[in-house]
């Protein structure tokens, strides 16, 4: 995919103007690369910070100051690539960073493509394919809860359970095997009963991984919550009080809100997508059409709604078209305007016995409290978010799930008695899936997707 030969460098730090910004370099020239740029000779010592100044020598006989710096080198193997790594930590302006890049490419170094040095680390053996994903996970975290799930990933507690799974797997294809290469002594190096047990111990060891996996894909990738509702009932002052500024527009005027105003918000460590949608209803003007046909998609993608109503006016078809239209999505019935008088008692709601309606003020914030926790509660069911380490990612779950199917096969095939050679058919899938997942064999176009999700500099 990429030349682990050249040595390459990026901006660590992201885009824009900081205190600090860092320019990474990896690969084996990375010292000699930064010495030129430096005004001191002497050679840098290992993992310790050096105070100096950055020059420009390519302009003639002239040696330019641009900045003074803080440089760190991490020689190989003890970095993060594996490789020679200099850090130059900068001060964080945008031109110095992009003359330093420029400098360091004049003196031979190669712009990293985005992943780059994950990948490096991945290549080198520093961290498998699991954790170098937690990288990125990590990385793109909104909530506390999706980081420490992601460092929990990057720490190595999922690699060292399927590294123990993998391990066991590995003895009892090898006793099959052998089992196999001795076939005229009609000796067998491990007999069909442990054979069976065997399997069956290692496919509830993958399906203890596998049982927190909605809550983990739940916590790793958030939700989206639709706010729906009649036109003027509170949606977006609702909106607005979840995200605790004033970014959507509220207005007197009735189906302003045409076009979805979304945010997400930390919900008890959940990052779920709010979104502010229009009422569902035949409109004439084209643009609320447009509106109300992206509410209706919003709705379909989301894992729950908040029909939200106005206790303070009279119950309207409107009203009870929102209702109807959102049966079959998890609801929250949300009765805004309890500061006004009520006009209508809570039981004349078309809605089903076990579904909950809070009843709230966005203007007071009264009952807002019981709002979040309710959602809360409707999007993770009764079950509170766990703290054990728990698989999240679709592209684990998946291979989790082949390597079950493959032991539960074999474990079949032992059972009724099928010759070693189909056992361990069985078997070998089961091991293929738990090696792609770690990274020991996993197609190319595979790595080249997980690491193509990387920002440069990563
Ligand atoms: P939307 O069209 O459903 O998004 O409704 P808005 O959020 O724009 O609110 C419509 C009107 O109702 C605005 O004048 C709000 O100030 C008002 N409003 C919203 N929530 C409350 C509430 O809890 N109490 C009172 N008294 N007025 C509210």
């Amino acid at each position: 995919m990429f030349s682990p030969d050249d040595t390459i460098v990026a901006i660590a730090t992201p885009p824009g103007r900081a205190g600090l910004g860092v320019v990474r370099l990896s690969g084996p020239r990375a010292e000699s690369i930064v010495q030129t740029l430096l005004r001191r000779n002497a050679p840098l010592p290992a993992r310790e910070a050096t105070f100096t100044t950055l020059v420009d020598r390519s302009t003639g006989t002239r040696v330019t100051a641009i900045d003074q710096v803080v440089v760190t080198l991490f020689p190989r193997p003890q970095s993060y690539t594996g490789e020679h790594v200099v850090e130059v930590s900068a001060h964080g302006s945008p031109v110095l960073l992009e003359r330093i890049l420029k400098l360091a490419c004049s003196a031979g170094a190669r712009l990293a493509e985005p992943g780059e040095f994950t990948f490096r680390a991945f290549l080198n053996g520093r961290i498998d394919l699991v954790q170098a994903e937690a990288v990125a996970d990590l990385i793109d975290a909104v909530t506390p809860l999706q980081a420490r799930q992601a460092f929990d990933q990057l720490e190595g507690t999922i690699t060292e359970h399927i590294g123990d799974v993998d391990r066991q797997l590995f003895h009892l294809i090898a006793r099959l095997e052998a089992s196999l290469d001795f076939p005229e002594e009609g000796y067998h190096f491990i007999d069909a009963d442990e054979l069976v047990v065997g399997i069956e111990q290692l496919g509830k060891q993958i399906w203890s991984l596998l049982s927190g996996a909605t809550q983990g894909r739940l916590i790793r990738e958030g939700c989206q919550v639709v706010i729906i509702g009649r036109p003027n009932v509170g949606k977006s002052s609702v909106f607005n009080y979840l995200i605790g500024s004033e970014r959507a527009i509220v207005t007197e005027v009735a189906g302003t809100t045409r076009d979805l105003v979304t945010e997400v918000v930390d919900l008890n460590g959940l990052a779920v997508r709010l979104v502010d949608a229009a009422g569902i209803r035949p409109a004439d003007d084209p643009v609320e059409a447009e509106g109300v046909s992206r509410a209706r998609q919003a709705l379909g993608v989301a894992s729950a709604a908040m029909v939200v109503l106005d206790r303070s006016e009279p119950l309207a078809a409107e009203d009870r078209d929102v209702l109807n239209e959102t049966t079959d999505t998890p609801r929250l019935v949300v009765l805004n305007k309890e500061d006004r008088p009520a006009r209508w008692s809570p039981v004349e709601v078309p809605v089903g016995t076990a579904e909950i309606s809070v009843e709230v003020s966005a203007r007071t914030g009264k009952g807002m409290e019981r709002l979040r926790e309710q959602l809360g509660a409707l999007l993770v069911g009764t079950t509170s978010l766990r703290d054990d380490p728990i698989v999240a990612n679709t592209r684990h779950i998946d291979l989790l799930q082949r390597a079950v199917g493959a032991l539960d096969a074999a474990s079949d095939a032992a059972r009724g008695g099928a010759t070693e050679e189909f056992v361990l058919a069985d078997l070998q899938v089961a091991r293929a899936a738990l090696e792609e997942l770690t990274g020991k064999r996993t197609p190319d176009d595979v790595l080249q997707h997980i690491f193509e999700r990387f920002c440069i500099g990563k």
